[in-house]
């Protein structure tokens, strides 16, 4: 046998392999990456993670150190992962593993993009792109047209439009507006669907349901389902960029800005960073971010603004200022008893639990947030910033089968909100 034809069986045997392998097993960009849980034991080790942490600049940080014994949540490449576990066992933290391959969790959400459907017909129980969520906006529009109206916010840094519509039902008074908005966070999906879902109910079961009728004669309603497209747009790219954060506007070797650090109150003062590559980069002036800079000038201009709502995930939190500070606003009562009211009603929907009181208290410290900036520069009382589902299990990466229980269980949340805002205004 001549080696020649040793060669060749050898190469077809490879070429065997080539062909089924990637059919056996796909490796993806985030195959073993891991999402791991940090238990601080008290301040001391609350420290010492921080330190720990700071020295590796890349991590990606998925819930920030927020009490002496809160848990940390981490993503780790599988670079990382030996080291960074080694040194969090040598200094005795209890640590969990919360996903072991993220890429696996992707594989099984993911959706047939090829499937569309019929223009009329809106899959509330899927994820959905930005086209697909701008022309939801569109149709729900042209459908209920005799109540709703269509604005665009701004340009995005990418020449996107930040598409958003008004609800507004005949009344003979003035009434109080009310913002909410959805994706300011690229990567928390449960966000706009959530958004999207209520809306979608206020506008069907108007005239219906009559808790769901009150709630929109209430207030007019000014919806942006997505507040950074550009972000949003980018997360559905591909795997690789799913866990997209921030805008995409350029800074240097790294792109983007933390819009909800990006606001023109107490900028970069406190739990926001000054590096361009950072998660949480405040960007090189308050409202550099030109999708933040047309929000806030939107809100500027909307009479008699009374409730605002910046819907993020995940952890379950129902928050009001001050982020910048753990110093308790002079409205901190009434702000939190609406708070307690939208928890209240949204528990008792399926038993889901809300924790809830100021931005500072309950997480931690951040400046330039849009609740902060809404209450304190254009005195909108009722202020909050949301985290939605989940707790941890599954994170940014809350399987779809979620959005309608999320969004069920907020709607009335809503509600209960919007009542006592009315009762106490
Ligand atoms: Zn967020």
């Amino acid at each position: 046998m001549g080696l020649n034809m040793d060669f060749a069986a050898v190469s077809t045997v490879s070429l065997v392999f080539l062909v089924l392998i990637p059919l056996a097993f796909t490796a993806g960009p985030l195959t073993g990456h891991s999402v791991l849980r940090v238990w601080p034991a008290g301040e001391k080790q609350v420290t010492l993670l921080q330190e720990l942490l700071s020295m590796r600049k890349s991590l990606d940080i998925w819930k920030g150190p927020s009490c002496a014994t809160c848990p940390v949540d981490i993503r780790l490449t599988p670079f990382e992962y030996d080291d960074v576990t080694s040194s969090l066992k040598e200094n005795n933290f209890k640590v969990e593993t919360m996903i072991s391959d993220i890429q696996h969790v992707l594989d099984s959400q993911r959706r047939d993009l090829k499937y569309k459907p019929k223009a009329a017909v809106f899959d509330y129980s899927k994820y959905h792109t930005l086209d697909e969520i701008n022309a939801w906006t569109m149709n729900i529009t042209n459908v209920y047209d005799s109540m709703t109206s269509v604005f665009n916010v701004t340009k995005s840094y990418e020449g996107r439009s930040l598409m958003g519509f008004k609800i507004s039902t005949p009344s003979p008074f003035a009434r109080s507006a009310f913002w909410i908005e959805g994706g300011i966070h690229a990567r928390e999906w449960i966000s706009p669907a959530t958004v999207i879902y209520m809306v979608g109910q206020m506008l069907d079961r108007y005239k219906i349901d009559p808790d769901i009728t009150t709630l929109v004669d209430s207030f007019e309603w000014y919806i942006l389902p997505v507040t950074n497209p550009d972000g949003y747009a980018y997360t559905w790219q591909s795997d690789k960029t799913r866990l997209w954060r921030k805008t995409r506007s350029k800074h240097g070797l790294c792109y983007g800005v933390d819009p909800n650090r990006n606001w023109d109150i107490e900028w970069s003062k406190s739990g926001a960073s000054k590096d361009p590559c950072s998660d949480t980069y405040c960007g090189p002036k308050a409202f550099s971010e030109v999708e933040v800079k047309g929000v806030s000038d939107f809100l500027r201009n909307i009479s008699g603004l009374k409730g605002f709502i910046d819907f993020h995930s995940y952890s379950q939190l129902w928050m009001s200022p001050w982020g910048y500070t753990k110093k308790l606003p002079k409205d901190f009562k009434q702000q939190d008893e609406g708070s307690a009211a939208a928890v209240d009603a949204l528990q008792k929907v399926f038993g889901t639990k809300y924790e809830h009181g100021t931005i500072a208290n309950i997480i931690y410290t951040a400046s330039g947030s849009s609740a902060d900036w809404t209450y304190g520069k254009i005195g909108v009382k009722y202020s909050y910033g949301v985290e939605l589902r989940d707790t941890g299990k599954y994170g940014f990466l809350l399987p779809a089968d979620q959005i309608i229980p999320s969004g069920q269980e907020t709607l009335q949340a809503l509600i209960g909100l919007a009542a006592y805002i009315k009762d106490n205004s």
